[in-house]
């Protein structure tokens, strides 16, 4: 078991496998010039698989597949099924924008994918082909009634919420678990990526999204709870979260450490440094030589990030989003 220089248990690994992105959200990468990393730098599936087997070795249970988009990776079903099969591994998940879901889901599954948290901002197609800048709203919904009938349960719904962008559809997206079991989880803006669009006024409040959602009642979290706080509508089939970097800290609860595409171990969300796993592994390092550097890493895990005092100044971390895997 891995605990970080706070004593908090580290059982969670957010593993990006690409930092490509089919979409270009406005908050999130720029629509030209994104700094992708060079092809040669991204991890092959052998390297992902033996560096996710050394974080297994060390206690980690829950791997949440992650990008850029995942699921541009070619081949993705067929490295799902390796990290399946690692030892220790107790729960295996994906984020994606949902847009390449729908031909994909069936076979993660049978692949051995558990779930999947599905990113989606507005139910309007026009606003989604200004926020999201490629893709449809049509694909991203077919992809979430895959994901339901292909039985990646539970599957949640991420929105992230923006003055301006999309704040008149957080009773909308909350209305979606009324009858459905969906869980849909808003989540504040962060100051994340030189993209120049967060702002203090960008950002709404967790208060002004609970109010928009309701009437909530406290409820259990579904399976796989990070961050989220969980409520219910009376009556709903589904739940409604609320993801709050900067109106109420998670970082005491934190459980999970990232490692993005390129090979770096990130221990917090708002790191701006990290952990060169992939230089002493193509030099051969074996599990021995990694455990040990993947433990220097989670020991140097920061108490909290930094993001209030960023969103103060109006300054975002200079990493992208995509780059880290969210
Ligand atoms: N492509 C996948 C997806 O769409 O879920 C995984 C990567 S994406 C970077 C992970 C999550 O980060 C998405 O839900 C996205 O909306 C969110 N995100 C990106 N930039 C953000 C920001 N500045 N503030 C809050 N959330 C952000």
């Amino acid at each position: 078991m891995m605990r970080d220089g706070f004593g908090r248990r580290i059982d969670y690994l957010r593993l990006s496998v690409t930092d490509r992105c089919n979409l270009r959200c406005v908050y999130c990468l720029p629509e030209a010039a994104a700094r992708f990393a060079p092809g040669s730098d991204l991890l092959s599936d052998d390297e992902i698989v033996t560096l996710a087997g050394a974080f297994a070795r060390l206690g980690v249970a829950k791997i949440r597949i992650t990008g850029g988009e995942p699921l541009v990776r070619p081949g993705l079903p067929a490295l799902v099924r390796r990290l399946r099969a690692l030892p220790g591994i107790e729960d295996l998940s994906l984020s994606t924008n949902g847009v390449l879901l729908s031909g994909l889901a069936a076979e993660l599954k049978a692949a051995g994918l558990s779930r999947v948290n599905v990113s989606l901002d507005t139910l309007d197609d026009q606003r989604f082909a200004k926020i999201a800048r490629f893709g449809s709203l049509g694909s991203v919904l077919a992809g979430v009634e895959a994901a339901v009938e292909a039985g990646l349960a539970p599957v949640k719904l991420n929105v992230v919420v923006a003055r301006g962008m999309n704040d008149d559809e957080v009773g909308a997206f909350a209305a979606l678990t009324d009858d459905k079991p969906l869980h849909v989880r808003f989540i504040e803006l962060m100051p994340m990526g030189e993209t120049g669009f967060f702002t203090p006024e960008r950002r709404v409040p967790l208060g002004e999204m609970m109010a928009a959602a309701g009437p909530l009642e406290p409820s259990a979290a579904p399976l796989g709870h990070g961050p989220a706080r969980y409520y219910r509508r009376p009556g709903a089939a589904g739940t409604v979260g609320f993801i709050s970097a900067l109106s109420c800290g998670f970082c005491d609860a934190c459980n999970r450490v990232r490692l993005s595409a390129s090979g770096t171990l990130i221990a917090c969300l708002d790191g701006e440094d990290g952990v060169d796993l992939r230089t002493p592994l193509r030099a051969g390092a074996g599990q021995d030589e990694l455990m040990t550097l993947i433990r220097e890493g989670v020991r140097a895990k920061p108490e909290s990030h930094r993001m209030i005092a960023r969103a103060g100044a109006a300054e975002a971390n200079p990493r992208y989003m995509c780059s880290i895997g969210g």
